[in-house]
C-alpha cells in the first residue's frame, strides 16, 4: 500500500484483533495489584529532565542514550523512561508519605527510550509496575517478589526463572566499587568507550554492558555478595528465608545488578529463555535512598516493573489463553427504511440489557447482510420486512443451530431475548464470565 506516512520506526499499532491480549495482562495486572491492596497511580507522560538525572542516574544506559529529551520554550522535559521516577515523584508531591505507611500504589503505562528495535524491545513500549514506600523490612521484598509471582502465574506463564541478588548499600558498595576499580583498570584498554566512563563514575555499570567485549571481561570480576556490609547480607539472607517458606523458588546470581542507579540491596528479575535475548520480562529490587536523593525523608522503598510487551509474547510462544474477544449477539437484518428505524429501536433494548447489537448502516442486501452477520459470529439474526412490522413478531434464528423462534417485537422483546441468550450459554457452558470484554 502506498501509505504516505508510515509508524516511526519502534513503535507498534495494536488492531482490534489483537486488542484482548492486552486487555488479558491489563486485567490481570489490574486484579493482581488490587488482591495486594495496591491502588493505581497516574502520573503525566513527561516529567522536568532533572527528575530523572536525579533517580534513574547519570550513568546508565538509559540517561546517557536512550532519553527523548526535548526543549519546549525555555524548559527541557523528557518523556518517561521509566514509570519509578514518576510514580514516586507523585506520591511526594501530593502529600501521600504523610499517610499511614507503607504506601502501595501500581501504574500501568507507556514508556520511551531510544534503543536498537528488537523483538520485544521497543522504543515505545508499555509495563505494569508496583511501588511500596516505608518498609525496611525483607517482609516487604518478599511481598513484592511474590506480587510479580503471583502475576506471572495467574498469567499461565511457565519456563521462568526468578533470579535474586543483593547489591548492597552505599557503605558495602563503596568496598566493592574499590574492588571493581582496580578489577578493571588492568583490562581498560579492551573496555568500550562508554565503560572508561563508567569505570570513573560507577564501575558497577559496567557488569551490565551490553557488548560482548565489555561482558566477557566481567565475568571474572569480584562479586557483590562477597562484599556485603553485616546488614546487607542479614537483610538478603532473611529474604531467602521467607521465599522459601512462600515455596517460591530462586537462583542466586550474582551478576545481576540492574540498569537504574537507584536500586540498593534487594534486586530481582523473572526471565525466561522462550523469547530470545530479550528474556526478562519483569524486573525490580529495593531503593531506599530514592526518596531522600529526590528532596524527601529518609524512606525505604521497592518496586518492579513488568514489559507487557515481553509478557504477550511469551504468552504467544507458550501457547498461554486470552480472554475470549466478545462477539455480536444479536444482528438485525432490516429491509427498507421504515425496518431500519425498527432494527435501531430493537438494538437499544438489547444493548440496554447489555448485549451487543447490531444492524445494517449500508442497505446491503439480505443474503450480503446475513454474510456480513456470519462474519461478526453473531449469535442471533433477526431479519426485519414488511410482514414483521405489521405482525409485530419475527424469527429470531440461532446462527450455531440454524434453529428459528418466533419473537414479539412488542414490550416483552428485551427480556425474551436475554432468555433466549442466557439459555444459549448454559448450554454452550458458556458462563458470560469476566474473561470477556
Ligand atoms: P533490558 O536489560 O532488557 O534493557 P532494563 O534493565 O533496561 O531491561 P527496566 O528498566 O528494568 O529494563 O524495565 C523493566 C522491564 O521493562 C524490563 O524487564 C522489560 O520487560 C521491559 N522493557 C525495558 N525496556 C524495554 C524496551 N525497550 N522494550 C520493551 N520492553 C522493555
Ligand atoms: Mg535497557
Amino acid at each position: 500500500m502506498a501509505l504516505i506516512v508510515q509508524r516511526p520506526l519502534g513503535t507498534a499499532d495494536v488492531t482490534p484483533a489483537e486488542i484482548h491480549k492486552w486487555y488479558t495482562v491489563e486485567q490481570v495486572s489490574r486484579n493482581t495489584a488490587r488482591t495486594f491492596g495496591f491502588r493505581e497511580i497516574r502520573f503525566p507522560t513527561f516529567e522536568n529532565t532533572d527528575l530523572f538525572l536525579r533517580s534513574v542516574g547519570e550513568t546508565t544506559d538509559v540517561v546517557q542514550k536512550e532519553m527523548y529529551t526535548v526543549m519546549a520554550k525555555e524548559s527541557k522535559f523528557t518523556l518517561r523512561p521509566e514509570g519509578t521516577a514518576g510514580t514516586i515523584r507523585a506520591v511526594m508531591q501530593n502529600g501521600m508519605l504523610n499517610d499511614a505507611l507503607p504506601q502501595k500504589v501500581f501504574y500501568l503505562t507507556s514508556c520511551f527510550r531510544h534503543e536498537k528495535p528488537q523483538a520485544g524491545r521497543l522504543r515505545e513500549f508499555h509495563q505494569f509496575g508496583a511501588e511500596m514506600l516505608g518498609s525496611a523490612s525483607p517482609a516487604a521484598d518478599a511481598e513484592m517478589i511474590s506480587m510479580a509471582h503471583t502475576l506471572l502465574e495467574t498469567l499461565g506463564l511457565k519456563n521462568i526463572e526468578l533470579n535474586i541478588n543483593s547489591i548492597g548499600c552505599p557503605v558495602c558498595r563503596a568496598k566493592y566499587h574499590t574492588a571493581l576499580k582496580e578489577y578493571f583498570s588492568e583490562k581498560k584498554s579492551e573496555l568500550c568507550e562508554t565503560c572508561h566512563s563508567r569505570l570513573e563514575k560507577n564501575p558497577m555499570r559496567i557488569l551490565d554492558c551490553k557488548s560482548p567485549i565489555c561482558s566477557g571481561i566481567a565475568k571474572d570480576a569480584p562479586l557483590i555478595l562477597d562484599f556485603l556490609c553485616e546488614e546487607c547480607s542479614d537483610h538478603f539472607e532473611q529474604l531467602k528465608g521467607l521465599l522459601d517458606a512462600m515455596k517460591i523458588s530462586y537462583r542466586v546470581n550474582p551478576k545481576i545488578v540492574r540498569g537504574l542507579d537507584y536500586y540498593t540491596k534487594t534486586v530481582f528479575e523473572f526471565i525466561t529463555t522462550d523469547i530470545g535475548a530479550q528474556g526478562t520480562v519483569l524486573a525490580g529490587g529495593r531503593y531506599d535512598g530514592l526518596v531522600e536523593q529526590l528532596g524527601g525523608a529518609h524512606t525505604p522503598a521497592l518496586g518492579f516493573a513488568a514489559g507487557l510487551e515481553r509478557l504477550i509474547l511469551t504468552m504467544e510462544k507458550q501457547g498461554a489463553s486470552f480472554m475470549e474477544q466478545s462477539k455480536c449477539d444479536l444482528y438485525i437484518a432490516p429491509m427498507g427504511s421504515a425496518a431500519v428505524k425498527e432494527a435501531a429501536r430493537l438494538a437499544g433494548l438489547a444493548r440496554a440489557e447489555g448485549f451487543t447489537a447490531e444492524y445494517d448502516l449500508m442497505n446491503k442486501s439480505v443474503k450480503a447482510q446475513m454474510k456480513y452477520a456470519n462474519k461478526l459470529g453473531a449469535a442471533f439474526v433477526i431479519v426485519l420486512g414488511d410482514s414483521e412490522l405489521e405482525n409485530k413478531s419475527a424469527k429470531l434464528k440461532n446462527m450455531e443451530t440454524g434453529e428459528e423462534t418466533e419473537i414479539s417485537l412488542g414490550d416483552s422483546f428485551a427480556e425474551d431475548f436475554s432468555i433466549h441468550v442466557i439459555t444459549t450459554r448454559i448450554a454452550n457452558e458458556d458462563d458470560g464470565s469476566l474473561l470477556k470484554i
